[in-house]
């Protein structure tokens, strides 16, 4: 079956589906997007993603293409053109095209849509998760605004490339005081000795992740202690567990940062069973 990609208004073919050459997007990665699980043929975490979404292109005042509702719509179509049981849906809006200049063009100018769905097979990430990840950590050199989920995404490329050179399946980038911000493409936590999980609290200096705030609710739920503060790799690595999360992975565990195991070196207990509360919580999320 050929894929189909949305495009301004257009349900085309992959080999055709293309932007302009002076699209912001392309010359100024003046553009935000978002990535959504699709679980059993539905959207995960949509009504969280839309919203981050609409406040990604407030802060960056780009007028929005069209209603969240008409956007979700979008995302569900593409989904259904593609029979994407499981994978992923990738929207991203950009300012629109315009003759390269820094100052943004008119408020009439048509932004682009784009928005592509992938299939990807379960099996292999549930290998992963049972045999849990390694992390390498990375200088955070990103912008002052990692809050904006926007494309432009050089430092976090840069970050993963040095990290998949070193064995490792994810970057945490340190910030100049030493502390963790977050990975290249998800967010960090750590479970402390005492059982209480760690993660950095919401600032600019990181990306709100969706995941992050359902798992935060699945903790409440579970009665489960936990913070939202910096912590350092010194502290990660004093701790029992640690993973990532994000709307690929959902909860990854984390068995090493810079080849140093954490805990006994294998996926931790209470890592697991967020996870499987997490898969629980997929399920059900939109269908
Ligand atoms: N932090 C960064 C920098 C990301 O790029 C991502 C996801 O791509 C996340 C965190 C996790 O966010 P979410 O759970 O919404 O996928």
């Amino acid at each position: 079956m050929s894929r189909i990609v949305y495009v301004n208004g257009r349900y085309v073919p992959y080999a055709k589906a293309a932007v302009h050459v002076e699209d912001r997007g392309f010359q100024f990665a003046d553009a935000v997007y978002e990535v959504c699980q699709v679980r059993d043929g539905h959207l995960v975490d949509e009504a969280r993603h839309m919203t981050r979404l609409t406040r990604s292109l407030s802060e960056l005042k780009i007028p929005a293409p069209m209603s969240a509702a008409a956007l979700a719509h979008v995302m569900r179509e593409t989904i259904r053109r593609n029979r994407v049981r499981n994978g992923l849906v990738y929207l991203q809006v950009t300012r629109g095209e315009g003759p390269r200049e820094f100052v943004f063009p008119s408020q009439d100018v048509p932004r682009t849509v784009v928005c592509i769905a992938r299939a990807v097979a379960p099996a292999p990430q549930h290998t992963t998760a049972g045999e849990g990840i390694a992390i390498k950590t990375m200088p955070d050199i990103r912008w002052r605004r990692s809050d904006i989920k926007t494309v432009m995404l050089l430092p976090a490329c840069l970050a993963k490339e040095a990290a998949h050179g070193d064995g490792a399946r994810e970057a945490w980038l340190i910030d100049d005081n030493g502390y963790v911000t977050e990975g290249a493409s998800s967010n960090a936590w750590i479970v402390s000795r005492e059982g209480t999980v760690i993660t950095r609290q919401i600032a600019p200096a990181i990306l709100a992740g969706v995941t992050r705030a359902t798992l935060i609710d699945l903790l409440r739920e579970e009665k489960v202690p936990y913070q939202e503060r910096p912590f350092r790799i010194a502290e990660a690595l004093e701790a029992r567990e640690a993973f990532i999360t994000s709307a690929t992975n959902t909860v990854m565990p984390v068995v090493s940062i810079d080849g140093q195991p954490i805990g006994d070196g294998r996926p931790g207990p209470l890592t697991q069973r967020l996870r499987s509360k997490f898969d629980q919580f997929a399920a059900i999320s939109g269908a």
